[in-house]
């Protein structure tokens, strides 16, 4: 939890993702890394619902799993080490939630980053699989090397969905350095 009255991007996605996300319904965390948004989702849909998540480090599914494991009323949690460009082929249509957070897995490899092509693909196949209603949160980090160029590939896309879709970017003012944002798409 952040400090102040202000929340991270994080915990403001949670929120969002609370106001939608019914017991007994789909979820896809795009992006496992350490498993927190893993878990929000899998409270959230509950024993009667099913959470598809994707990693490609091995490292952020074990953690996860570990995490997850003797947490009682969730969901059941299906963990592919795959690309989330495969949602697609994984996870079936109605779909009231999607999260992504971009970049890196705090403290593990630098050099495992989401790679904007990847990114777009799944975001594609997210907004497909949507029922209406649903939600996509995308936390994007520009701080770091191709951070950027993904932000804005993100905010393009979003912007490129027409009229189904409300897009929203939240974001912090007056760092130094590229801060990150939240770019949020309801159905
Ligand atoms: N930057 C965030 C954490 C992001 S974790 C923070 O500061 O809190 C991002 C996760 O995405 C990492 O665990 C990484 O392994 C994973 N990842 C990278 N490319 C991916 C892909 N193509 N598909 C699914 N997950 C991917």
């Amino acid at each position: 939890m952040s400090k102040g009255a202000l929340p991270r991007l994080t915990e403001l996605a949670h929120w969002l993702v609370a106001r939608v996300l019914r017991a007994g319904e789909l979820a896809v965390d795009a992006t496992v890394g350490n498993g927190q948004d893993t878990e929000l989702l899998a409270r959230l849909a509950g024993p009667a619902g099913r959470v598809v998540g994707f990693d490609v480090q091995e490292e952020a599914i074990e953690e996860t799993r570990c995490r997850l494991d003797g947490i009682g009323g969730l969901a059941e949690v299906e963990l592919h080490r795959e690309s989330h460009a495969a949602m697609a082929e994984r996870v079936p249509a109605g779909v009231a939630v999607v999260m992504f957070n971009l970049g890196y897995l705090p403290g593990g490899h630098h050099a495992v980053i989401t790679e904007t092509r990847e990114t777009l693909a799944a975001l594609d196949a997210a907004w497909r699989l949507l029922r209406a209603g649903g939600l996509i949160t995308v936390v994007c980090y520009p701080g770091h090397a191709g951070g950027g160029e993904e932000a804005r590939a993100v905010e393009e896309w979003a912007v490129g969905l027409g009229a189904d879709a409300q897009v929203v970017r939240y974001g912090i003012l007056g760092t130094k350095s590229p801060a990150p944002v939240l770019i949020a798409v309801e159905r």
